[in-house]
């Protein structure tokens, strides 16, 4: 059984810990860069990547996580975890930095005011079964992808799924839908890598 790390700074934490322990992973929050040890795989979950941001940077993770991912560590991201794992932030606030991982530029509250929140049915590559109901809450797209990213999503005609190496995002929260699949394409690959 894999072991998880979820980035508990802030967002929705406690809804991929439970994700996780449904997709048979051994899941634990890590907030200081000690408990990066003896993870097989992190996730970074929604919230809002500007605290998430300056938080990691109060607790000394920006660095050991930037290296640990430049390193192979697998990571999923949902939302502002998808903005944190991004190479390179469109508008970012000042300030603002991410740990990259995907050769991808984002686009925060991409899809507008009127669509703050929203629902939608997404078919992802490498998801059998059908397509997984996105929610979408004020959610970044991703605006550009470089040569080694695979795109395993689009809506309305924009990216919302990436995956490059061992790093995935998702501009949606499969967390708060209760299908765990793209959790389990998640633990699998972590699997795969270990
Ligand atoms: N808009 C948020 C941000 O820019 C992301 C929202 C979310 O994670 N649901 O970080």
């Amino acid at each position: 059984t894999p072991t998880i790390g979820v980035l508990a700074l802030q967002g929705d934490v406690r809804e991929h810990l439970t994700a996780l322990a449904a997709a048979d992973a051994a899941a634990r929050p890590v907030r200081r860069p000690e408990e990066l040890a003896g993870i097989d795989g992190l996730v970074i979950p929604g919230g809002e990547s500007t605290t998430i941001s300056k938080l990691a940077a109060l607790f000394g993770l920006m660095e050991p996580l930037r290296a640990a991912i430049a390193d192979g560590l697998p990571v999923y991201g949902t939302c502002a975890g998808l903005i944190m794992v991004a190479d390179k932030i469109l508008d970012p606030r000042s300030g603002q930095e991410t740990f990259g991982g995907i050769d991808m530029i984002v686009r925060r509250n991409a899809f507008g005011r009127q669509n703050e929140s929203f629902e939608a049915v997404v078919d992802v590559t490498g998801i059998d079964g059908g397509p997984v109901e996105g929610v979408f809450i004020r959610a970044p797209w991703v605006e550009s992808v470089g040569a080694d990213v695979e795109v395993l999503a689009e809506y309305g005609g924009h990216v919302v799924a990436v995956r490059q190496h061992r790093v995935l995002a998702t501009s949606f929260h499969p967390e708060l839908t209760g299908d765990h699949r793209v959790h389990e394409l998640f633990v699998d690959g972590v699997r795969a890598a270990g």
